[in-house]
């Protein structure tokens, strides 16, 4: 038997909607205006996502560094200021803040939900700090109602990373809702990703959605060309990224629920494994989004290995905590430890998870994973499938 091939991300990310896109190609690039930013799809592209979360004003934008860079300018985290992120996550949460002259102070992250830890957080808040950056990382949303306390009580300003988590709602408030501003990205591996880079800025504050919308085009407001009210960014989006993604709204919903079903039906088989060293992510549909299904396991190494050698391609998003990168070293207080994130990163590993996946190709995936907790515990990463004990059905 040929092993099969299950890659991580989908092969056929765009297949369906190739003649749609290159039809709209020629569209735009023919019409009168010949306009390729920031126009008409854009605007409605705002509009569609606005309504659907229910947010006042959705304002479009390069890519979700610019989205989450822009947020923070937009409350006024300046030079000197902290900002408060989970110490477990990706390189713009730190980055961010660097880039406006700002210091990162990264807090722990929870055990099992892998977001950033309220308690830990409000632990690290000084005179000092400006902002709060709590960020759904995996599927499951930081917990919000408590940074949202915490920004309250301890007059902090509220960004929510909300880049991944499209779909997620918690206590009836959709993620990218919960923060002043929350953040959406476009780019291809996210839940709504499309053949390019974007971002999206979601606010109910007309103010700040009027800041950013100056500061995603060089200072300037709309119809006010050449006149430059302050110094801002070139994060524009583009017209044939927001007419495709238009088009693909519709098939948004479906891909989101093949998505958590997916997600579920890994959770039905692997939650039986916590004994035997995999530990599956919190199950349910509250403050839930399938953007990567993502495990803790004990020998992650030799698991990612048992699985590329059984054609399963996994990703370990993040293998090490962000203050442990040279990039932000310098704003690692010496001596501080984040333990629970140093501890998840080291064991954390994602499985496949996209909607073009069929049954059948989760449960292989699932019976491989039970298969390899089910060996002795020093067996040799290239030992041989027919040494493999029967996988034991759950
Ligand atoms: C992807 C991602 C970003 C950055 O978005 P880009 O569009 O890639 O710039 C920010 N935060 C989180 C949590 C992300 O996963």
């Amino acid at each position: 038997m040929t092993e099969p091939s299950i890659p991580f991300f989908s092969p056929r990310l765009f297949e369906e909607d190739r003649e749609r896109a290159l039809r709209l190609i020629h569209e735009i690039g023919t019409a009168p205006e010949q306009r390729f930013i920031l126009g008409e799809f854009s605007a409605r592209l705002e509009r569609e996502l606005a309504d659907r979360l229910g947010a006042g004003q959705v304002v479009l934008c390069g890519s979700g560094t610019s989205a989450l860079t822009m947020a923070l300018a937009a409350v006024g985290v300046g030079a000197g200021d902290e900002v408060l992120v989970p110490a477990l996550g990706c390189a713009p949460l730190a980055a961010a803040a660097v880039s406006l002259d700002a210091v990162p102070v990264f807090a722990d992250v929870d055990p099992l939900t892998l977001t950033m830890d309220p308690e830990d957080a409000e632990a690290r808040v000084t005179p000092r700090t400006r902002a709060v950056v709590p960020a759904h990382l995996f599927s499951v949303m930081a917990d919000m109602p408590r940074f949202a306390d915490l920004a309250k009580r301890r007059g902090l300003r509220l960004v929510e990373d909300s880049a991944v988590a499209q779909g997620a709602v918690l206590q009836g408030r959709p993620a990218g809702r919960w923060g002043e501003i929350g953040i959406l990205s476009f780019v291809q591996v996210k839940s709504f990703g499309m053949p390019g880079e974007g971002g999206a800025l979601v606010t109910d504050d007309d103010r700040l959605a009027e800041l950013l919308r100056m500061f995603r085009n060089h200072g300037q407001r709309a119809g006010e060309r050449f006149t430059h009210r302050m110094i801002g960014w070139n994060s524009r989006f583009d017209e044939l990224q927001a007419r495709f993604q238009l088009h693909r709204l519709a098939g948004l919903a479906g891909r989101l629920a093949r998505r958590a079903a997916i997600a579920d039906r890994y959770t039905e088989r692997l939650a039986p494994l916590a004994e035997r060293g995999v530990l599956v992510p919190p199950g349910g549909d509250e403050g839930r989004c399938a953007y990567v299904y993502t495990v803790l396991a004990d020998n992650r190494d030799a698991l990612s290995r048992y699985l590329q050698e059984r054609g399963v391609a996994t990703h370990v998003y993040y293998p090490r905590p962000l203050p442990r990168h040279a990039a932000f070293a310098r704003h690692a207080p010496p001596g501080a430890r984040w333990p629970r994130a140093e501890r998840a990163s080291a064991r954390l590993v994602s499985l496949p998870l996209h909607p073009g996946l069929t049954d059948d190709q989760v449960d292989y995936v699932a019976d491989r994973v039970t298969e390899f907790t089910a060996r002795r515990p020093v067996s040799h990463p290239l030992a041989r499938r027919s040494q493999m004990p029967e996988a034991p059905t759950p």
